[in-house]
């Protein structure tokens, strides 16, 4: 619901400005619509259902995964294709992971939503309307911005979301944000004292790899990245969070987690492995390599988890959003991939499967990956001698981005 529009309306209709806050109030808590709000006049109902969008979003497909993830596509009013995901844990917990832009300008060579084209910024009400529609599904109670797009790219609109989804049962503390290391928008979220908490997508621990994987690195190098985390850190007290994609043969090797020791302080972040979901580019780290990375991280003292991968079979899991759902029965199904046989009950898996080769490509488990390789329905060619080696090519630059 966009509330500028809606406050504009009221206005017009020389509505006291109470009436705002009414309404907010009831799409907050999950009404279906403006019938629902029986504290507004029946006239003033009808006038706003006429005037002002019940959502700025429209549903256009809705995937159910078999643990209970499911995954939205919407479209914007002209017609931008946006998604969000609701995920439930079998401790209760419901969160959902957001959209901040539709599509996204950076082109991190793993991610689904780097492939499509870049639509543009969401505003604070379309961000808005992704969590009330899943609130009017169910109370929710956690937020991740790490759906489509750069969060920090469009801050002023995710703050702008930030500062309403309370209303909606989810308090900034339970709200992440992650950001590929764009520092101008840490530092602005740090100035903000808002107490949500800061995520980065590392991903490798020094710069070569780093920008042939992500290209943003050229433009924001991991020392300065680093630096603005851990000013964040020092600033809030709170921690930030490394997400690492796992990718075989990529980033997986041991002496990349002594690396990876090396520059995080354990005292100012924890790292949060991440099993690949395939996106056509990698394959992704086994179980066993996963481990061992793992260990090493905690061998020297940092803090280190594995990600669940929720909502797989439908592409809704991290880097599969893409504009694109897949119907549950189109989606690969292999028993237990995610941990469950399918057709098993809804919630939390045990365990994730990495390593699972991607649909279509050579079968067994790949030992090493092509950065840089164009994604689509191909299997990758064969692997070069080193990521440095090969360069990823990316018609748009992330330095000629716009701040
Ligand atoms: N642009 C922001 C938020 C969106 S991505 C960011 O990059 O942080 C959310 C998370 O999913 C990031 O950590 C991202 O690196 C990760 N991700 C992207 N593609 C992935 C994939 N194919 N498999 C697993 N995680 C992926």
């Amino acid at each position: 619901m966009d509330l500028e529009l809606l406050e504009r309306t009221l206005a017009d209709a020389g509505e006291p400005s109470y009436r705002a806050g009414q309404a907010w109030d009831w799409a907050a808590r999950g009404a279906a619509g403006y019938a629902a709000m029986t504290n507004l006049p029946a006239a003033l109902r009808a006038r706003l259902e006429d005037q002002v969008p019940f959502s700025t979003l429209t549903v256009q497909r809705e995937a159910h995964a078999r643990d209970g993830t499911v995954k939205t596509l919407f479209h914007t009013a002209d017609g931008r294709p946006v998604e969000a995901v609701l995920m439930r844990y079998r401790d209760g917990r419901r969160s959902v992971c957001l959209s901040s832009q539709s599509g996204c300008p950076l082109t991190c060579t793993f991610c689904a939503t780097g492939a499509m084209r870049f639509g543009r910024n969401l505003s604070a009400w379309e961000i808005l309307d992704q969590a009330l529609h899943f609130r009017r599904v169910e109370p929710i109670d956690h937020v991740v911005f790490m759906g489509m797009g750069e969060p920090m790219m469009n801050l002023d609109a995710v703050l702008g979301a930030c500062a309403r989804l309370p209303g909606a049962g989810v308090t900034n503390r339970r709200t992440a944000i992650s950001t590929v290391g764009w520092v101008p928008g840490i530092e602005r979220l740090t100035a903000s004292g808002l107490p949500v908490r800061l995520a980065l997508s590392l991903h490798a621990a020094d710069d070569a790899l780093r920008s042939a994987i992500m290209p943003v690195n050229e433009r924001y190098p991991l020392a300065d990245v680093l630096a603005a985390c851990r000013r964040h850190f020092e600033a809030t007290n709170r921690m930030v969070f490394v997400e690492y994609v796992m990718l075989a043969g990529v980033n997986d090797r041991h002496e990349q987690a002594r690396q990876l020791v090396d520059v995080l302080d354990p005292r100012a972040f924890k790292v949060n492995l991440i099993p690949y979901n395939p996106t056509g580019a990698y394959h992704g780290s086994g179980r066993a390599a996963i481990d061992a990375f793992r260990a090493v991280l905690e061998e020297h003292g940092l803090r280190a988890t594995v990600r669940l991968t929720r909502g797989r079979d439908i592409d809704a899991a991290c880097g599969q959003l893409a504009g694109v759902t897949v119907p549950p029965s189109a989606a690969p199904t292999r028993a237990g991939e995610d941990g469950r046989a399918p057709g098993g009950p809804p919630g939390e898996a045990t365990s994730a499967t990495p390593g699972t080769p991607r649909p279509g490509g050579p079968p067994g488990e790949a030992t090493s990956a092509t950065p840089g390789t164009p994604r689509g329905a191909q299997p990758p060619p064969p692997v070069p001698a080193s990521p440095e080696a090969t360069p990823v090519k990316r018609s748009r630059s992330a330095r000629t981005l716009a701040t």
